[in-house]
C-alpha cells in the first residue's frame, strides 16, 4: 500500500514500552483499583494491551468523542458521541488515549471528567506529538513522542482504515 510511509513505532517497540507502563501504572495504583477510561475508537488496541500489562484489578469504561474538522486535522471542537456508562465519583480514572496533537481534545475530556468528581483523574497517552500543544496537558504516562505528521495504524485511522496495523506508520495519502 503507497499510502503507507516510514514506519514511526515498530511493533516489537510498542509492545514493549506498553510493557513498561503498565508496569509503571501497576507501582503507582498499589491498592487501588483504576477505573480505565478509554477514548474510541482510536484507543480501543492501546487499552487492550495497556490493561493486560496492569497487574492490579482493573475496570473499563468508554467514550466516543469527534472533533470537528478534516480527516487529518481537529479544529478543537469536540463532541461527545457516546458517554461513559459507570459513575466517576470516589473513582482512580485514568484517560487512556491513543494520541495528543494540539491537546485540546484532552483537554476538553479532563475538563470534562473532572466535573464528575473523581478521587484522582490522570493521562496516559501512547503517542504525543512534538512541539504542537497549545494548551498545558499534564501527561502522568506517555508512550512516545512522534514528529507532528500524520500517523496512522495500531487503532489510528484514516476514514476508518488502517486501524488493524499492529505498528504506527507515516501516512502519505490524501
Ligand atoms: P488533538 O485534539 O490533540 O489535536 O487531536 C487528538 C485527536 O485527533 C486524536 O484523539 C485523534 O483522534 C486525532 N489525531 C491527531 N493526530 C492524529 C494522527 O496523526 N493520526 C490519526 N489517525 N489521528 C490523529
Amino acid at each position: 500500500m503507497d499510502e503507507l510511509g516510514d514506519v514511526v513505532v515498530a511493533e516489537t517497540t510498542l509492545q514493549a514500552r506498553i510493557v513498561e507502563l503498565g508496569q509503571q501504572v501497576t507501582e503507582d495504583y498499589a491498592d487501588r483499583s483504576p477505573l480505565l477510561v478509554g477514548v474510541l475508537k482510536g484507543a480501543f488496541m492501546f487499552m487492550a494491551d495497556l490493561a493486560r500489562a496492569i497487574r492490579l484489578p482493573v475496570e473499563f469504561d468508554f467514550m466516543a468523542v469527534s472533533s470537528y474538522g478534516s480527516a487529518t486535522k481537529t479544529s478543537g471542537v469536540v463532541r461527545i458521541v457516546k458517554d461513559l456508562d459507570l459513575d466517576l465519583s470516589d473513582r482512580h480514572v485514568l484517560i487512556v488515549e491513543d494520541i495528543v496533537d494540539s491537546g485540546l481534545t484532552l483537554a476538553y475530556l479532563r475538563r470534562n471528567l473532572l466535573a464528575r468528581n473523581p478521587a484522582t483523574l490522570e493521562v496516559c497517552a501512547l503517542l504525543v506529538k512534538d512541539g504542537l500543544q497549545r494548551v498545558d496537558l499534564d501527561l502522568k504516562y506517555v508512550g512516545f513522542t512522534i514528529p507532528p505528521e500524520f500517523v496512522v495504524g495500531y487503532g489510528l485511522d484514516v476514514r476508518e482504515r488502517h486501524r488493524n496495523l499492529p505498528y504506527v506508520c507515516v501516512y502519505e495519502g490524501d
